[in-house]
């Protein structure tokens, strides 16, 4: 009987396990599964996971792995077998899939993090140096503490983010110390509103679930969705269980964590990505320990282990951030949905503007559907009211109504909300001599030039597509002429006109561009507080904040979004308008959406101002069904990108053969299209193609995958250029 083998999963893009001898002195056992360790791969060192046990003959020259990292698995149970689902699902090699579901610093090799709940208080030397202290990030800390007595650093991450840097300093001063603390301190808990009858409807549905159990909480903006949520998850921790919340990228904020923490009476734990490695890896692993008893996170959190799992929510279902649009391309919300099941666990989706896929399931009766139709408490849904700006004067973009509009506004009041889909100072710049205008030269095609976008006045220019940047030209390029205008309008450009206009009212821009970080979102409505003023931004603002003091919200730029080419943009324009337009009158205020468009008459407009968005969604069902498009067929995309579109374009042409062998080369099962230069043929500098596979049935496509990939991956080209496979891709880009 020759000794055991393992083998291991690393991140390498092979779909292939590798065997390795076990380190000396060790014999490989079934326990071994899911540990970590270290081995030599080529002439590099990496990390694995051992994913089984494989006999060799004794001869065989197995290369030794040097050694485990831990004494027990990292990955196991439930979460071991999903994300064995997934690599398959994917069509993903397992090393790579297991190595996105761990947090980047245990992939790297680092020891599993002490979870022991430490905590900080000032020295002796602390309170007597804190009133000499200067004033600064160390001070502020300090004085946090005194008033605090202690705290725990659970307490910490949430209400001090980014303490470690000044507490370091502090300690180097031995004006804190760390100590243990004994028991987590419970927060005060405090009592939430009392659920109205429709709130009381779904949460009792959710608490009497018993085992796999999806709904869709279907609920308008602010008709106390979150309240639905935190009566079951109390019900969850009541039964002692976890609960795992998934949020939108930029739903997560502090607030929002302080008010879970607040109702629930037990520490919550974030995971996003403005934490640090080894803030995200203790997080994980306490989750993995049961220590951590409410996790809510961002897209990745998804990959938690939840050992002791008792209910999983995502919030905003429909949003567009659960999908991973590189390396390992899942879609949060549906893995989770698999992971429910695996687990037997509700699962909750929550939003005012459910995905037609959601739609799809709950109409087929997959979900349950609880509905929530009416605001919380006093609040009542905002006017919607289209502005026709053909042939209108225009200033910055805005229509003198729409100027009149915010006037009268501001003079109630009520504060504004500008949102226009678009930053920067202005879409193009352009020679009024000549016609030139400037287009980025690494995303460009002669057929489709993509324009940079002016910004900081016109001065710079900037692709939104490859993050290239330049010093808008002085003269133009091709004659010399000195006519150089910014064309259309950015935030930027109406910041600078609205700046103008309303000089006795603070204007505070919201967008990437000026609000890199977090925290800086709540700073700039702490700086706005209730007072009049006019907030303008991208679709950044389109949810998350609650503004009390909002009354209108003027919409405009939308008309690009009506005629684009992507067959999911219909769906995105109307949740956006639909959520933006929820941000108007969310306390006692009435509040008015105003709709600026060139096109009055769009039928989506029209449904959707008329009918809401579930006339919307139905008719957009329809067309999908007619147009055979998802939900009503499965997609996978196979995209290649190259310097030159020839490899690109003999890669996909060899794929597609092979897909086509394995399908019978019958159409009616399989449909191949391209391949084609993809929506955006050029990026960066490199030629982008793709070839879209859909079937009717998802297990016809998965069939195909599975026969055909093995086979594309060993392609002379598939090692040359860079490709991929999206699996369920949501946007043909
Ligand atoms: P959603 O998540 O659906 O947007 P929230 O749960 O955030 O809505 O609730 C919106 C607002 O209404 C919040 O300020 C919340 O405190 C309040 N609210 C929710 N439920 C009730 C209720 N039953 N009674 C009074 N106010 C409520
Ligand atoms: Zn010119
Ligand atoms: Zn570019």
């Amino acid at each position: 009987m020759p000794a055991p083998a393992l083998q291991l999963a690393l991140p390498v893009p092979l779909p292939t396990l590798f065997d390795y001898a076990p380190p000396p002195g060790h014999v490989a056992g079934p326990g071994d599964v899911g540990r970590r360790l270290r081995v030599p791969f080529g002439a590099r060192e990496m990390v694995g996971i051992v994913a089984g046990l494989a006999s060799v003959a004794p001869e065989s020259p197995l290369r030794e792995a040097d050694g485990f990292l831990d004494d027990q698995p990292v990955l196991s149970g439930e979460l071991w077998d999903s994300l064995h689902w997934l690599a398959r699902y994917l069509h993903a090699p397992l090393g790579e899939v297991l190595a996105t579901a761990l947090p980047a610093a245990l992939r790297r090799g680092e020891p599993l993090p002490d979870i022991a709940d430490h905590g900080w208080r000032l020295t002796e030397a602390g309170h007597t140096a804190l009133p000499g202290l200067r004033a600064g990030a160390p001070q502020q800390l300090a004085a946090w503490l005194q008033a605090q007595g202690e705290s725990s650093e659970l307490q910490l991450d949430i209400a001090q983010p980014g303490w470690r840097a000044p507490m370091r300093n502090l300690r180097k001063r031995t004006l804190v110390e760390q100590i243990d603390i004994q028991a987590p301190p419970v927060p005060v808990t405090q009592a939430g509103p009392t659920l109205n009858p429709a709130q009381r409807l779904a949460a009792d549905a959710i608490r009497a679930a018993d085992g796999y159990a999806p709904f869709l909480l279907d609920g308008v903006t602010g008709s106390g969705k979150t309240e639905v949520y935190l009566d079951a998850i109390a019900d969850c921790l009541a039964r002692g269980r976890q609960a795992l919340v998934l949020v939108p990228e930029i739903g997560l904020t502090p607030q929002m964590l302080a008010r879970f923490e607040k109702r629930l009476g037990v520490p919550v734990h974030a995971l996003h990505s403005g934490l640090t490695d080894n803030e995200r890896a203790r997080t994980w692993w306490a989750a993995a320990r049961g220590r951590a008893r409410v996790i809510v996170g961002t897209r990745s959190a998804v990959f938690v282990p939840l050992p002791e799992a008792g209910l999983i929510v995502i919030d905003e279902e429909h949003d567009s951030s659960y999908k991973q649009f590189d390396g390992i391309r899942h879609h949060a919300r549906d893995f989770a949905i698999v992971r429910a099941k695996a687990l037997a666990v509700p699962v909750v989706l929550g939003s005012a503007t459910p995905s037609l896929e959601t739609l799809h399931n709950a109409h087929a009766q997959r979900y349950t559907t609880l509905r929530l139709t009416e605001r919380a408490g006093d609040a009542k849904p905002p006017r919607v009211r289209v502005i026709d700006v053909r042939k209108r004067p225009l200033q910055a973009g805005l229509a003198p109504e729409m100027l009149a509009a915010i006037r009268a506004a501001l003079d109630a009041g009520g504060q504004v909300l500008v949102f226009k889909n678009r930053r920067g100072y202005a879409p193009v710049l352009l020679c009024h001599d000549c016609g030139w205008s400037a287009h980025c030269p690494r995303c460009s095609t002669p057929d489709k030039p993509t324009p940079m976008t002016a910004h900081a006045g016109g001065k710079r220019l900037q692709c939104h597509h490859c993050g290239s940047r330049r010093p808008a030209p002085v003269a133009c390029p091709d004659c010399a002429g000195l006519a150089l205008e910014p064309q259309g309008n950015g935030t930027e450009r109406i910041e600078e006109l609205l700046a103008a206009q309303f000089t006795d009212v603070p204007v505070i821009r919201i967008d990437r561009g000026s609000t890199q970080r977090r925290d800086a979102l709540q700073r700039h409505f702490d700086t706005l507080g209730s007072q009049p003023g006019i907030l303008i931004g991208t679709q950044m603002l389109a949810k998350g904040h609650d503004l009390p003091n909002l009354t209108l919200v003027a919409v405009v730029g939308i008309d690009e979004g009506l005629y684009s080419a992507d067959f999911r943009s219909g769906e995105k324009l109307a949740q956006l308008l639909v959520q933006v337009a929820g941000r108007a009158g969310r306390a006692d205020k009435p509040g008015e959406v105003l709709l600026q468009t060139h096109h009055p008459d769009h039928p989506l407009l029209h449904t959707l101002i008329n009918g809401g968005y579930h006339a919307f969604a139905d008719e957009e069902l329809a067309l999908r069904d007619a147009a055979a498009l998802p939900p009503y067929a499965h997609l996978a995309v196979l995209r290649a990108e190259a310097k030159h579109v020839e490899a690109p374009t003999r890669f996909l042409g060899e794929a597609k053969r092979l897909l086509e062998e394995v399908s019978g080369g019958d159409a009616g099962t399989l449909q191949l299209h391209g391949p084609l230069p993809a929506p955006m043929p050029r990026r960066a500098g490199f030629q982008r193609m793709q070839l879209v596979i859909s079937a009717a049935q998802r297990k016809t496509l998965h069939q195909v995958l599975a026969s055909a990939m093995p086979a594309i991956r060993a392609l002379p080209d598939a090692r040359k250029l860079r490709w991929s496979l999206d699996v369920d891709a949501t946007d043909l880009y």
